[in-house]
């Protein structure tokens, strides 16, 4: 059943377990790690309430209800007017909410409650899948109530799954009420070898991929090798062109590539990269050349570190830490890179 999904597999076991004795619960949280298949396997174990040929109470994947509660035509307008409602599959029967950005409006959680009282019009359950659900609690106390009704008293045939890389984030009145699924990163060995399986990529560039991904394997496919070499040794450069007091401009420059960059994930991920290169500083200052995030470079990092203050890195990593975490609220990205670089530039 979960045969096409890496990783995970004591919650793969335990899954079939409960879906295969039909004792799924009716509000499950799918917790964990962005990119490594959560939205899969919620939509998997939906499968099971649908599925018109059951093997051992498993859905089998190939029939008609199973291939259509899959196929899902999704917004991506970024317009409000356009997330305000459920969006069923090609199966009536399981339908998703999705964010815009980082909302999910009251509107949508007040439909999936109406659909969430009528009985299933194919299947033998309705399930309502809600991406991304700890954007019901941003500045959206009101959507998260009106779940919370939902989730108190569900039809005996509704279920609601909420998928989350941030448990944390969901009100606890929410908690209460649901179950909860943990998932786990997916090893960085795994992931070299499902890329080497499925793409066309030197051991080289997957083992890159697999350790910038950190444990998502979406994160891993998304990832070019090269671009993301050239955008490190841009980011060595300026970090470099600081040491000396003359790369200010230049620094500023990599901020701004980092700033304009498109999605929310991206800009993230520049910042992760920052991070993770100025954790590896700190690391090599005290003398430790090991669990490196970027071992291949360990030369020039080595020749950073020495003319780097000591008490540069750890200040620089908890401005990150900062950053990141406000990274949710709709924050200025080419203010706050720059005032990275600046901090950065300051501590030197
Ligand atoms: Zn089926």
């Amino acid at each position: 059943m979960f045969e096409d999904l890496k990783g995970n597999d004591e919650v793969k076991k335990l899954l079939k377990r409960v879906v295969s004795a039909g004792r799924t619960p009716q509000a499950l949280i799918f917790a964990g790690p962005d990119g490594i298949g959560k939205k899969q396997f919620a939509l998997k174990a939906a499968k099971s309430f649908v599925c018109v040929s059951l093997t051992e109470g498993l859905p089998c994947g190939e029939c008609s209800a199973c291939i259509r509660s899959s196929e899902f035509k999704l917004p991506t307008s970024g317009k409000k007017e356009d997330y305000l409602r459920v969006y069923f599959s090609s199966h009536p029967d399981i339908g998703m909410v999705v964010p815009n950005k980082n909302s999910i409006y009251i509107d949508a959680i007040r439909d999936l409650a109406a659909e969430a009282n009528f009985r299933p019009y194919e299947g033998r359950a309705r399930v309502f899948v809600i991406d991304e659900a700890e954007k019901l609690g941003l500045n959206q106390k009101h959507a998260a109530n009106a779940l919370l009704k939902t989730l108190e008293e569900p039809a005996s045939t509704t279920y609601i799954f909420l998928i989350t890389s941030k448990p944390s984030s969901l009100l606890q009145t929410i908690h209460s009420r649901c179950q909860m699924l943990r998932f786990s990163p997916v090893s960085s060995g795994e992931i070299v070898k499902h890329l080497l399986a499925s793409q066309e990529l030197s051991t080289l560039d997957a083992e890159l991929a697999a350790k910038a991904a950190k444990g998502s394997i979406g994160r891993a496919l998304r990832i070019d090798a090269e671009d993301y070499r050239n955008r490190r040794a841009r980011l060595l450069e300026a970090l470099r062109g600081l040491a000396s007091r003359k790369g200010i401009p230049d620094a500023l420059r990599v901020s701004n590539e980092i700033s304009t960059q498109k999605g929310p994930d991206d800009f993230r991920e520049s910042i992760e990269l920052i991070e993770s290169v100025v954790r590896d500083l700190l690391l090599l200052q005290r003398g430790s050349g090991e669990n490196l995030s970027h071992p291949d470079l360990i030369n020039e990092l080595s020749e950073l570190a020495s003319v780097v203050g000591r008490d540069g890195p750890p200040l620089w990593i908890d401005e990150i830490e900062d950053l990141k975490s406000n990274l949710r609220f709709n924050l200025n990205k080419k203010i706050a890179a720059d005032g990275i670089f600046v901090k950065i530039a300051a501590a030197y």
